[in-house]
């Protein structure tokens, strides 16, 4: 088991991946990367095959996840604080959009060109450890 590989996290760029691989590897954690070639050479490709795929050692995805997690952006409020979750306290916050298929997309491509919808119900914040959403205020 020692020297299985772990899929730690994924990436719809390789860009994306060789920065979390650089920062890893200052920790002396060797990491493999799959299919960012084939990703590079077709980037249209990447949501088909699964993207990007950042691996470690068994021996060492406990301590890389520890990175991963500590170097993740989460959201924050306009002054620079951290956003809290209203319904667990957790600072763990992540922007997304509820544009989620083709048609709500068309609805809000035609809120956005007639002026009809508010922007602020396209995106929501959830909460990363229980899952809450909430509006952005
Ligand atoms: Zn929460």
């Amino acid at each position: 088991m020692q020297n299985t590989f772990v899929t730690i996290a994924r990436y719809q760029y390789s860009s994306e991946a060789q920065i979390v691989k650089g920062r890893l590897e200052a920790d002396g954690i060797d990491v493999f990367l799959s299919d960012n070639i084939t990703i590079d050479t077709d980037p249209l490709v990447s949501n088909a095959i699964g993207g990007v795929k950042l691996k470690v050692l068994a021996k060492d995805e406990k301590e890389a996840r520890n990175i991963l997690a500590s170097i993740q952006v989460h959201s924050l409020d306009d002054n620079g604080n951290p956003i809290i979750c209203p319904n667990c306290g957790e600072q763990h916050i992540s922007i997304y959009s509820t544009i989620t298929d083709f048609k709500s997309f068309i609805a809000f491509l035609a809120g956005f060109i007639f002026g009809t919808l508010p922007f602020s119900t396209r995106y929501k914040y959830k909460c990363e450890d229980c899952s809450v959403e909430f509006p952005i205020p």
